[in-house]
């Protein structure tokens, strides 16, 4: 493993420069508040749609604003005075969520046209968009056993239906922005993320929240069984939250990296069965596996090829999935543990 290089900010943000993080209620951007809050800087100004008991992080010290920004004028609030802008506001969740719901994923491009122009009024120094490895072109993914894939791998275009074309045509409005404006963009294409604070379930939840859950709940109910979608051999990489909110602030630090969709997730493949094996391995229990092969189940291999983030950043994830896995399990196992007793869990207030 090469050492990361977790530099000084170049760019030479004032801790006292507003900061705007849009989806601040959601997992990635809760913890990116919380990052640049634990850095010192002072003036945070976090905004989500959900209403704001409904947030999975709410910052002490942090503006904290509950706004739609696939409206204009709210979009055009929210930058006011911006020195950075990071927009990871989009109405997502994983396979289950994304495959159903192309509708929702696709009219979250009014969110980054609005905040992106507003941001270029409002004289932002610099734009943050949140991308995706479902932006890669999907004949690529076909196999589990499949080729890392490389930035250059989103074209010719071919992205998943709905959220992927949605985050292609973003990340284009961001480049767009540079070259015609000279705003300086940043665009990472994020591969699964998971952590703490970010959803378990309710139907948007990601493959490693819900293995986690599923096996809490088998243990707690006494039901030594479980689920998989699809058969289990479907392959992925997970990067681990820390890991991305390092990346994400080293990325826009980076002036090399303008207008430049980059990589930000773990080369590390893993089968779903590998990752039930060891959630049932945090979990002390043994499952019998049943498999739903009607169940979304995406493309059957995706890997992060990380030649260039090393290259330009020296940045690559720090944290071993085991253990990133065992903290997220914990966290779910108090969530459903609290729930169970009747105390309120962030989606209990829905
Ligand atoms: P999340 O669902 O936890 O957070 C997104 C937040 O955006 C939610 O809290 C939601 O309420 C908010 N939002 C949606 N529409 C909004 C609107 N109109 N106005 C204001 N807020 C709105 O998801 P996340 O996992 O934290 O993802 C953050 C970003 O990263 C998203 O852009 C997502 O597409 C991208 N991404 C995430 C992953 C991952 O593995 N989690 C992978 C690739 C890309």
């Amino acid at each position: 493993m090469n050492t990361p290089i977790f530099r000084e900010n170049k760019r030479n943000l004032k801790k006292d420069d507003l900061i705007v993080i849009a989806g601040a209620g959601g997992f990635i951007a809760g913890a990116l508040t919380r990052f640049f809050h634990d850095q010192g800087y002072t003036r945070i100004r976090a905004i989500d749609k959900k209403p704001l008991p409904n947030w999975y992080q709410r910052v002490p010290g942090v503006e904290c604003i509950s706004m739609d920004l696939s409206e204009k004028e709210n979009a055009i609030k929210a930058v006011e005075g911006a020195v950075e802008v990071y927009n990871l506001a989009a109405d997502m969740g994983g396979m289950g969520f994304i495959e159903r719901f192309r509708i929702e994923c696709l009219r979250s491009i009014l969110i980054n046209t609005h905040m992106i122009e507003a941001a270029y009024r409002a004289g932002a120094e610099r734009y943050f968009f949140s991308s995706s490895a479902c932006a890669y072109n999907i004949t690529l993914q076909q196999d589990p056993n499949v080729r890392a894939l490389k930035e250059s791998d989103a074209y010719p275009a071919m992205a998943e239906r709905g959220y992927g074309w949605e985050k292609l045509m973003s990340e284009m409005f961001c480049q767009e922005y540079w070259a015609e404006r000279g705003l300086k963009t940043y665009i990472a294409r994020f591969h699964n993320v998971y952590g703490p604070n970010g959803t378990w379930d309710g139907g948007r939840e990601k493959a490693p929240a819900a293995i986690c859950r599923k096996v809490i709940e088998a243990k707690a109910n006494n039901k030594p069984e479980i689920t998989i979608w699809g058969d289990g051999t479907q392959t992925r990489s997970f990067m681990y939250i820390d890991d991305c909110t390092k990346g994400i602030d080293m990325i826009v630090d980076c002036d090399d990296l303008i207008a430049t969709p980059i990589n930000l997730g773990s080369n590390e493949l893993i089968a779903i069965n590998q990752l039930v094996s060891m959630a049932e391995e945090i979990g002390g229990i043994k499952l019998q596996r049943k498999y739903d092969l009607d169940a979304p189940r995406g493309v059957a291999g995706r890997n992060s090829d990380n030649t260039f983030i090393q290259q330009v950043l020296k940045w690559e994830p720090k944290t071993p999935f085991m253990e990133g896995l065992t903290k997220t399990y914990k966290w779910i196992e108090q969530q459903y543990v609290d729930r169970q007793a009747g105390k309120p869990t962030v989606r209990d207030i829905d």
